[in-house]
């Protein structure tokens, strides 16, 4: 979508440390990171929240979350844990309206989510 800052890095239009790229999705550091590992796993395709999924992007949803799960891996937080977030509309904290999971890790986190 024109003026989408995650299009733009998906398109390769705007700078990213991308860590993994496919058919599906993009995933790249985040720019503020939040712990020592924090990945954005965000779909090619514009969607601007979990607002907006349909009933036929599970797949796809599915396929974002394997492939944190396999970036947990690679970064090595797999056995000593993670997080997995999806941040929806601003009392979540949502700034960024193109749908991504947040992929947290290296550090203790705290529950509740503050
Ligand atoms: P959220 O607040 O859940 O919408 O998350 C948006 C995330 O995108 C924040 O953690 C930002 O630090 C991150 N972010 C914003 N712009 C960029 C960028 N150009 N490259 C990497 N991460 C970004």
């Amino acid at each position: 979508m024109k003026g989408c800052i995650f299009c733009g890095i998906a398109e390769g239009e705007r700078p990213a440390r991308v860590c993994h790229e496919d058919e599906q999705c993009v995933a790249f550091h985040d720019i503020h990171p939040q712990a020592p590992v924090h990945i954005l796993v965000v779909p090619r395709r514009h969607i601007a929240s979990l607002n907006a999924a349909r009933p036929e992007d599970e797949a796809l949803l599915g396929h974002l979350v394997r492939v944190a799960a396999q970036l947990a891996g690679e970064n090595g937080i797999a056995a000593s844990g993670f997080r997995t977030v999806i941040n929806t509309n601003a009392e979540a904290g949502q700034s960024v309206y193109h749908l991504h999971v947040h992929l947290l890790g290296g550090r203790r986190m705290r529950w509740p989510p503050g």
